[in-house]
């Protein structure tokens, strides 16, 4: 079956021409404008030589030109590599590398590293985006712009339903960095259904502050307000301030973020601010305390939090909580349609629902990658019986709301006993001097692993940490507490915003 995704850009184009399809800084750009231009870099990108299949390297902040490149390798049959911004040389020269890129388009601030991890990488030539008045460029690379000057030929190559679109690079649940291939076919099914069961409108705004590189930006913030005409007000970076002045601004209907921005938001002195636009805030990515979606919706009147769950391989959002009415805190939801999710014991067996039952989630539908690009053993080790493996722990309810207790290889063993650190995370967010919290196994002669918490506090709070340790024990099992707790001025986080545990059990676990 012949379809591309940017049949959706298209569409929402010729429906509504001039209606705002992004907003960066001072400028707003029409649907009819994004369509065009997205057009003219598809004829260029042709007539550089590529062919249809071939990958381009996509390397930006959200900014217009990220529309521009996705739309345009899409229209042209090509596949988009979507890279984080903020990659070393070598590790651009390995994902060039690994996704037999032929193109890297990239942005000013990081050009030198990316130019020089291009040279590495052979032959792959690079465009620089540069903001106007700039046009320094390293030696060797030419502008983005260039691909402009081509006409829009006004075609969409004909590519079938399951050719890979996008090619995503995420670690998965083991080893090195590996490109989930993404079909046309399959990111248009979640954005539409994603999109469908929350009420993505015509006339939402969405807020587009999570990295368009990452599959929560890609598919569920840019991919929805696209496939649904709706406006996205593109902002590169989370900071507090800009956010909020965003959202007035603009009258964002929608907020999508990770939990660390909800926490961020909290922390925002919106007394005076007029934020009454904004009706849903939608996270993922990482579990959402329930006292932080409370606090938030006391804060923002009007706006609902709903969480879903999702990963690179499934085109972003597998389960979700649909509505206010429906949905359950602290749980991921129910999958959405078409989209099957089991959890099951190790030799694959199903569980019954029932919080004594924690396994592993695995997913079979409309959303799954095809395949880890070139990794055939990594994808027979994914995909086992048809289902993939998630690594993710959960139980199921008896309504069949899921409930992730924790990653497989974030498990605590302490004297054999398992200990989920979200459990115990959930609990020191609700001591009131907590901001953030972390809870981490560190190495222990005798139980294999004892129990140690990393907090943040909120601002002007102080706390002995043998307090928190003392306000744990009180409250939850013995085998549980955390007998070590850590105040720290932040948690380190990744490019989403995401804890990132390794590098706390790797340096904070013996401080
Ligand atoms: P990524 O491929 O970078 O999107 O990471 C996917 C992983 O994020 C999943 O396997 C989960 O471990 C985690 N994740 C996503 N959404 C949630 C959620 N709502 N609650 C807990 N963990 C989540």
């Amino acid at each position: 079956m012949s379809f591309n995704l940017a049949t959706m850009l298209r569409e929402s184009a010729q429906a509504n021409p001039d209606k705002a399809c992004a907003i960066a800084n001072e400028t707003t750009l029409s649907y009819a404008q994004v369509d065009e231009i997205s057009g003219r870099v598809a004829t260029s990108l042709l007539g550089l030589g590529l062919e249809p299949g071939d990958k381009v390297a996509v390397q930006l902040p959200n900014l217009p030109q990220f529309l521009f490149a996705y739309f345009g390798a899409l229209k042209a049959g090509l596949v988009m590599v979507p890279l984080n911004p903020l990659l070393r040389a070598s590790e651009i020269t390995y994902h060039l590398q690994d996704s037999d890129a032929r193109i890297l388009i990239t942005f000013e601030m990081f050009a030198e590293e990316a130019s020089q991890g291009a040279r590495e990488a052979g032959d792959v030539a690079t465009y620089v985006v540069t903001l106007p008045g700039n046009d320094q460029r390293p030696e060797g690379t030419k502008h983005f712009d260039e691909l402009y000057f081509a006409e829009d030929t006004r075609d969409i190559a004909p590519t079938n339903a399951d050719d890979t679109a996008v090619l995503l690079y995420t670690s998965g649940t083991t080893g090195s960095p590996k490109g989930a291939e993404l079909t046309h076919f399959q990111l248009f099914m979640n954005c539409t259904t994603a999109g469908e069961l929350f009420g993505f409108r015509d006339d939402d705004i969405g807020l587009a502050v999570l990295p368009l590189f990452h599959v929560f930006g890609l598919s569920s913030v840019l991919n929805t307000a696209i496939r649904f005409g709706g406006t996205l007000v593109l902002v590169p970076r989370f900071e507090i301030d800009p956010v909020v002045d965003a959202i007035e601004k603009h009258r964002c209907t929608i907020f999508s973020g990770v939990p660390t921005m909800y926490f961020g938001l909290l922390q925002a002195d919106t007394s005076g601010r007029d934020l009454s636009s904004l009706r849903v805030g939608v996270s993922g990515g990482a579990a959402i305390p329930g006292e932080v979606i409370k606090a938030f919706e006391e804060k923002f009147p009007g706006v609902v939090v709903l969480e879903g769950y999702g990963l690179s391989e499934s085109a972003s959002t597998t389960t979700f909580n649909v509505s206010a009415e429906q949905r359950k805190v602290l749980s991921i939801g129910r999958p959405i349609w078409g989209v099957e999710v089991q959890v099951v014991d190790d030799d694959g067996k199903r569980l019954p629902p029932g919080e004594e039952n924690v396994g592993e989630i695995v997913i079979r539908g409309h959303n799954m990658m095809k395949g880890y690009y070139k990794r055939p053993e990594a994808t027979a080790e994914a995909f086992r019986n048809g289902w993939f493996h998630t690594g993710d722990l959960a139980y199921a309810d008896s309504d069949g709301y899921l409930f992730i207790v924790d990653r497989k290889k974030d498990l605590i063993i302490r004297g054999g006993y398992n200990v989920y650190p979200r459990e115990v995370e959930e609990l020191l967010y609700e001591h009131p001097a907590v901001a953030e919290a972390a809870v981490i196994g560190k190495p222990d002669d005798k139980l294999g692993e004892e129990i140690v918490a990393m907090v943040v506090l909120e601002s002007g709070a102080e706390v002995a940490p043998e307090d928190v340790v003392a306000y744990c024990r009180e409250r939850m099992a013995a085998y549980k507490y955390p007998r070590e707790v850590h105040v720290l001025d932040e948690l380190p986080k990744g490019s989403t915003g995401k804890i990132l545990k390794k590098e706390l059990r790797d340096t904070g676990s013996t401080g």
